[in-house]
């Protein structure tokens, strides 16, 4: 039975919060606690319908606004997520449990984005090509597509959506957010300040719900395109419903990422860098460092990572000495608990075992003290699952060619990294290995949104143009067009003389 005395989250839609009519709703919780924050509804279909309906409506007068108008707007956004990212950071943290400095850099990297759609004018040039033939030019331009829809995750509740509608948007387009219903606050306010902005009604839309609700937009006839950021399994349902719907469809999925320690590396660095990339944001990063591939005598660093990793103490954001933050919700904690004990029964050795962790001042968090194994092998649950935790696995090798081996044997391909003082280990490295992102002595290589952000392998599934300026191509259609000119003027107008009074 739902407490009435604690509030349900609104639906955002055409520009205005809104009662949810569903009857179906479920707990937010604050994981450094496991306090009910509010409910978040399931949207309806006749919701979902409305939302649609009022965003191909104001699709058909948004895409005749002049572009750099778009970006106007979009200049005041940025501004606007600026005077207000510590707000923001605090309804992220509470909800998402990252700690503070992690959940104001979620929202940074999601400015950055915004900072790309302000360029929309530059980024949304067509090319053309005069004389293709005789007398024939050829040039091309870039045209909305109509409603796009973003299904985003928990683990980065202001990032994400970011990445996403900012540029829809500056693009012509209209679009419907489906957040993770782990932490929908943020989106929501997310949406209050797009609008307060004075973007005009029905560009942006939140719909509150689960994985039914993602699957209604997606296959909805109305919508043309769909953003997909989550974990592996869904990704590959999502990619398949949308792209048999015909619809265009890009899908960030799940990751196993691995950093290659070579005997030449600077071993302060790899200590303190391996530390943070595990058990940063308590694991819960698709960019996380959760593998620790050890070339030869590398491996003798082991027992002082064990020993960096023993100091991390996770509490809550409100604690300004915490390294992170609790797990997302009591059944993710469930779920690593039951690895790390499957990792012990399948013979990897547990040198600090972070699951009999007990926070005194926080005792019902959702809290997981870090955790190391070595001897980690490619058939072991621990390995061949993402892990989503405080937890870091070492694999020893003979050398880069059997780390690389190793590394490309995996199904995923997010982000990898390594340190060595080698150049030419270093560049064999980044030439060869099979993973979108890759890092040279520094841990989580994410690009900023003037590059591109692309798993391989089953870490990405679809449309590549997937992030800052690359998502424009994403978000728009190409036209071509092409001209004949005739090369004699009928009325002689070339050779006019204009008489000047
Ligand atoms: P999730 O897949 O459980 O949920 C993501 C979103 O999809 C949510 O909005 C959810 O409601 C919806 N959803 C869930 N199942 C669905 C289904 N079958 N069909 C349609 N929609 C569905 O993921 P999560 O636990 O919120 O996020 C963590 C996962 O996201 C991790 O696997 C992580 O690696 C991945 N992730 C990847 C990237 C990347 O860039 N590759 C970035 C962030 C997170």
């Amino acid at each position: 039975m739902a407490d009435k005395s604690i509030k349900t989250l609104p639906l955002f839609i055409g520009g205005e919060f809104e009662p949810s009519a569903s009857s179906k709703k479920t707990e937010v919780y604050d994981p450094t606690t496991n306090e009910i924050l509010s409910y978040v509804p399931y949207a309806t279909s006749q919701e979902m319908d409305k939302a649609i309906e009022i965003a191909k409506e104001a699709f058909n007068e948004w895409r005749e606004v002049p572009v750099p108008e778009r970006a106007r707007l979009f200049f005041k956004y940025q501004q606007a997520l600026k005077d207000q990212q510590e707000e923001i950071a605090k309804i992220l943290a509470e909800e998402n449990g990252k700690n503070f400095e992690d959940a104001k850099g979620d929202v940074w990297r999601g400015i950055e984005v915004v900072e790309q759609a302000c360029h929309a004018p530059a980024l949304m040039m067509g090319e053309t090509v005069e004389n293709v033939s005789r007398n024939i030019d050829t040039h091309s331009i870039l045209q909305p597509l109509g409603v796009c829809v973003g299904i985003t995750p928990f683990n980065f509740p202001a990032m994400i959506p970011l990445w996403m509608f900012p540029l829809a948007i500056v693009c012509g387009n209209t679009f419907i957010l489906k957040p993770s219903e782990q932490d929908p606050h943020t989106p929501n306010k997310l949406a209050e300040i797009f609008q307060n902005c004075g973007f005009p009604k029905g560009l942006l839309s939140v719909i509150h719900g689960g994985a039914d609700t993602a699957n209604y937009l997606l296959e909805h006839p109305d919508i043309k395109a769909i953003s997909f950021v989550g974990s592996a399994q869904a990704a590959v349902s999502v990619y398949r419903k949308g792209t048999s719907a015909l619809k265009r469809v890009q899908a960030f999925a799940g990751a196993k990422n691995h950093t290659v320690i070579m005997p030449d590396a600077d071993k302060d660095q790899v200590i303190k860098n391996l530390t943070g990339a595990s058990c940063g944001a308590a694991g819960q990063r698709c960019m996380a460092i959760s593998v620790g591939v050890f070339a030869g005598s590398s491996s003798d660093w082991i027992p002082e990572i064990k020993e960096s990793l023993s100091k991390l103490r996770p509490s809550s954001w409100k604690d300004e000495k915490a390294d992170f933050g609790p797990l997302i919700s009591k059944s993710s904690k469930q779920r690593v608990l039951s690895l790390i004990e499957q990792g012990q029964k399948e013979g990897a050795s547990l040198l600090l075992d972070g699951s009999q962790f007990e926070s005194k001042q926080y005792p019902n968090g959702n809290f997981i003290g870090p955790t190391l194994f070595d001897h980690v092998k490619a058939d072991m649950s621990i390995y061949k699952e993402e892990i989503f935790g405080p937890v870091l696995l070492c694999v020893r090798v003979e050398n880069l060619k059997s780390a690389i081996e190793f590394i490309n044997k995996n199904p995923y391909g997010n982000g990898t990294s390594i340190f060595t003082s080698s150049g030419a280990v270093a560049r064999k490295f980044q030439h060869e290995v099979e993973v979108g992102q890759v890092g040279v002595n520094l841990p989580i290589p994410v690009p900023l949104p003037f590059f591109s952000f692309t798993g391989w392998k089953k870490s990405f599934l679809g449309d590549l143009h997937a992030y800052g300026k690359q998502a424009i191509r994403f978000y728009t259609e190409t036209k071509t067009i092409i001209s004949r000119w005739p090369e004699k003027d009928q009325n002689q107008s070339l050779n006019m003389t204009i008489k000047m009074k």
